[in-house]
């Protein structure tokens, strides 16, 4: 069997798992040995009967004592089976396999994996996956792997497939990666990688296995930044600033900014003199100013004849950027314009034309921006805010729209620095790392609902000092998890009872565009005093005068989302409070109270969420603009990516575009892999 043969030629496959196994992409043997675990289980510890505790997943050698039972219960068909082994017996129970009442054997031995649960005072094992117990067991006694699957394949037949691969195939996986690289990190050969990692002999084996692996996945996605970074940079930039006299803007804003910010103008507005074209990212903190930053760089941009646009994930934002920017720019005679989803018919096509014949200088708006009907009369900066709300892809249109203008997208996600270097790899980086003077730190307590009396109380005094107050719901509407506060419903009953008196407005996703718009700024100018909302508030809203965050069900956020919350207050004077409500008591909810109440900075906010981060979740690197991982895991692999870091800036020092003949296979796997699908997967 070579590796390139269809995967059919396995003798448990017919059309129709076929056609399963084509839906995930797998159609070779090739492909099918490359599908790689999302994860294993050990189940090489089986434990005794008499051992077994509530609520936890084991696995047991045991034998099914009696004939199994079949029982409906309404539209249920349960097959209870009593196991046992030298040191007791429990029920081992299955829903919906009736089939199974005639299957299992009596009298024969099997492993059963599975959860135990508690019913009638009895513990029982819950839907256990079993097989005939042997010492060359594929499914159990071992560590076992587990693939992200199509509903119809079960991990039982595709750890099958996989194993007849294996053992059938002649043919070795070739390897790629150069051998001066292989060599100095000890890596192990890709052969012997894509094999181990399916069922490695020993634990040693499958760390190696999966260490090779995970080092060639962020490798080749490493180069492939460095690449585009250095093509992009080598570019000529047809936009060049000559003048850099910021002086106007910086007085017209009203403070003086703190030594983080003029760094970071001083770099981007470094880079737009070089001649080159700037690929920047500023990377700061909630309520570092980083809209500041913007309007100084755009002001420079607009002086020296271009033309800036500013992209904002949400309505909301680029209409509260077009308030603030439009006052500040207008005292300096320049034309901003707004462009979102709700400018409509005759007020639109002007803007078009307006930004067609030039007479606009910045244009702020939603991802409306990147629309075909809009043309650029000479675009040469373009700013996205909170670039990880977008995608790449509307990142890359907007881009297609000048010619190479510059680019400046800024975040708030405090992503851990190596983190940054991989997701931002094309791009140079400012940090912003401190925030303006006389912030005061955020007091951020966890509390149950029996302090909601005592919660009242403290917004009304607050609000009677003056201040406002933001409430956060995790949904909109009533559902069927009574115990979920929604926006709408708590909205009325605080406005009805606990804080009647008090102006009160919801907010949520669902409403319209210029419903959101005059709420918020119904809250801005202050006229409201408590606003009970979704996240949606989540992204850059800038209200100074409000001072307490309180969240509600705040075991349903994580962590990053619970600190970009807290962000909204303490932007101004006021001494400022974030409340987690919740009564859940579970291990990483308490953990995620404890790292907010212990700290504002979200630097450690973040390593702490890459801790907390259970296995399989993958930071959410669509978010970022990146495919989704086969086997790196960004949290949890750091070493592996502070290497691969160094290898790579090491090989692309030398053979950037890789010439030498001892890269050849390395690049030819490079334009394998970036010619097809991925070709996209950053600027
Ligand atoms: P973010 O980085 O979260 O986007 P913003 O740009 O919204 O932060 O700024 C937060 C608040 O801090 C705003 O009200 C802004 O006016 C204020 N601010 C920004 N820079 C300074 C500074 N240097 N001194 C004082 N206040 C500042
Ligand atoms: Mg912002």
């Amino acid at each position: 069997m070579k590796l390139s043969d269809r995967v059919d030629i396995l003798s448990n496959i017919g059309p129709a798992r076929k056609k399963t196994l084509e839906e995930m992409s797998v159609t070779t043997v090739k492909e099918l040995l490359e599908y790689f675990p999302r994860d294993y289980e050990d189940r090489s510890l089986t434990t005794k009967i008499n051992e077994l505790e509530e609520g936890e997943k084991y696995t047991v050698i045991a034998k099914i004592q009696a004939k199994p039972k079949l029982a409906r219960v309404n539209s249920l068909v349960i097959v209870t089976a009593v196991i046992g082994d030298n040191t007791g017996a429990i029920n081992a129970v299955w829903f919906n396999q009736s089939y199974l009442a005639s299957s299992l054997k009596q009298g024969e031995v099997y492993a059963f994996t599975g959860k135990t649960t508690e019913r009638y005072n009895r513990l029982q094992l819950d839907n256990p996956e079993f097989e005939i117990y042997s010492s060359y067991s594929l499914n159990i006694g071992r560590i076992v792997p587990i693939y992200s699957l199509a509903k119809k394949l079960s991990q039982k037949i595709f750890r099958g497939l996989i194993n007849d691969a294996i053992t059938n195939t002649k043919q070795e996986f070739e390897e790629f990666l150069p051998k001066k690289i292989l060599d100095e990190y000890r890596l192990c050969p890709r052969n012997f990688a894509v094999k181990n990692i399916h069922f490695p002999e020993d634990k040693d084996a499958f760390f190696k296995a999966r260490r090779r692996l995970v080092f060639e996945e962020l490798m080749l996605l490493q180069l492939r930044l460095i690449q585009l970074k250095g093509d992009i940079t080598e570019q000529r930039s047809k936009f060049k600033l000559d003048d850099v006299d910021c002086s106007p803007v910086c007085k017209a804003l009203g403070f003086t900014l703190t030594d983080a910010q003029k760094k970071t103008v001083d770099e981007a507005l470094n880079d737009m003199s070089s001649g080159k074209v700037m690929n920047r990212l500023i990377q700061g903190d909630v309520g570092s100013g980083k809209t500041a930053v913007a309007a100084i760089i755009a002001y420079c941009a607009a002086k020296n004849g271009m033309q800036v646009a500013i992209m904002a994930p949400t309505d909301v934002l680029a209409n509260q950027h077009f308030n603030n920017l439009g006052k500040l720019f207008g005292k300096l005679g320049i034309n901003v314009a707004l462009l979102t989803s709700s400018v409509k018919g005759q007020a639109r096509k002007s803007v078009y034309s307006d930004i067609e014949n030039g007479s606009v200088s910045l244009v702020i708006g939603t991802h409306a921006i990147i629309q075909e009907s809009v043309h650029f009369k000479k675009l040469g900066l373009v700013i996205t805010d909170e670039q990880h709300r977008f995608g790449v892809k509307q990142r890359e249109s907007l881009f297609l729209k000048g010619e190479r203008p510059h680019t400046l997208v800024m975040t708030a996600t405090p992503i851990p620095r190596t983190l940054a270097l991989v997701l931002y790899g094309d791009l140079d980086i400012s940090v912003i790392d401190s925030l303006p003077p006389g912030r005061q730190s955020i007091d951020t307590f966890a509390v149950g609902t029996d302090y909601y009396p005592r919660l009242y109380d403290f917004i009304k005094k607050q609000v009677a000092q003056g201040g406002q107050c933001y409430i956060i719901c995790p949904v909109i509407e009533d559902g069927n998890l009574k115990e979920l506060k929604s926006v709408v419903s708590y909205g009325e009953e605080l406005s009805q009872s606990h804080l009647s008196g008090l102006n009160v407005a919801v907010l949520h996703g669902k409403m319209k565009a210029e419903q959101k718009q005059e709420i918020l700024e119904s809250f801005a100018c202050g006229k409201t005093d408590v606003l009970v909302s979704t996240t949606v508030i989540e992204v850059g809203i800038d209200v100074p005068n409000a001072c307490i965050m309180l969240i509600e069900n705040a075991d349903r956020f994580g962590l990053s989302a619970l600190h970009q919350l807290r962000g909204r207050v303490g932007r101004g004077k006021r001494k400022s409070y974030c409340i987690l409500v919740s009564d859940k008591k579970n291990k990483v909810a308490k953990q995620r109270f404890n790292a907010m109440c212990k700290s504002n900075d979200g630097f450690y906010i973040s390593e702490k969420d890459m801790e907390l981060r259970g296995p399989g979740d993958f930071f959410g690197t669509r978010q970022h603009g990146l495919p989704d991982f086969k086997i790196a895991n960004l949290y949890r692999d750091t070493e592996i990516l502070k290497q691969v870091q160094q290898a790579t800036l090491a090989l692309c020092k030398k053979d950037l575009h890789l010439e030498n003949s001892e890269n050849r296979a390395l690049k030819e796997k490079m334009s394998e892999l970036y010619s097809k699908e991925n070709k996209d997967i950053c600027l």
